[in-house]
């Protein structure tokens, strides 16, 4: 018997599970997973190497010599492709857009999966994504699905690039239109699509605070195994 634990946080784009997940995984002192990033990862790599997202055999071809490693430095996550530090250049609009795109490619998500797996073999681990609890880790002990209104979600992600000096041309309505673009394709892609399961604790953020959040998710942690 392991004392590893894992805790699946899933949901749409700019719901706040990583910003969640990254709290959590600090108070109850074990690791943060972000997938997200691992598909940014080899998104940018595509757009790097000028292959194009929607040329299947293409990505399949670029995925045979891609070595990605996922490790931890003082508990903060990076992402290796091919020996280099890709974290500083996976959160540009181009990259989410790309990123969701390259998801639908089972290839793609195979290989990635199998890195999530092994690392939950390893660590105690928060993880989040769209399919964790779904299809990553559906024996995971604790299953979370959080969102909010795209209206919302497109306000938060606004304000974060704006904060960054990133993409501040856009207007809210157009954010808008992004995130129902990617939460289209991430809900109705074929394999391992965004579900909310019926064994995950749903969490509307829409009218929560960041505190409140994190607040609710330990609650349940704390009252034990569902
Ligand atoms: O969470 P984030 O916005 O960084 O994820 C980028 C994209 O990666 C998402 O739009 C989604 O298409 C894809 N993704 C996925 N499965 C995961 C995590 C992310 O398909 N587990």
């Amino acid at each position: 018997m392991s004392n590893r634990i894992s805790i699946a946080v899933d949901g749409p784009a700019g719901s706040g599970k990583s910003t969640i997940s990254k709290i959590i995984a600090n108070k109850l002192n074990i690791l943060h997973l972000d997938t997200g990033a691992m598909y940014r990862a080899v998104a940018l790599t595509a757009l790097e190497k000028g292959i194009s997202i929607s040329d299947v055999k293409a990505v399949e071809g670029l995925l045979k010599g891609l070595d990605m490693v996922v490790t931890y430095e003082d508990g903060v996550q990076r992402i290796f492709v091919n020996g280099i530090d890709v974290m500083g250049r996976i959160r540009t609009a181009e990259v989410s857009k790309a990123a969701s795109d390259i998801a639908v490619i089972p290839a793609v998500r195979i290989k990635l999966v199998e890195i999530q797996r092994a690392l939950s073999e390893k660590y105690s681990l928060i993880i989040d994504g769209r399919d964790i609890g779904s299809y990553v880790l559906p024996n995971a002990d604790y299953k979370f699905y959080i969102t909010a209104t795209p209206e919302e979600r497109a306000r938060r992600r606004l304000k974060e690039q704006q904060s960054k000096g990133l993409e501040t041309n856009k207007s809210l309505d157009e954010m808008v239109k992004e995130i129902i673009a990617r939460d289209k394709t991430d809900s109705t892609r074929e394999f391992a699509p965004l579900v909310r399961t019926e064994d995950a604790h749903y969490i509307d953020t829409t009218d929560m605070s960041i505190e409140q959040v994190v607040s609710a998710v330990l609650d349940i942690i704390q009252k034990g195994k569902q």
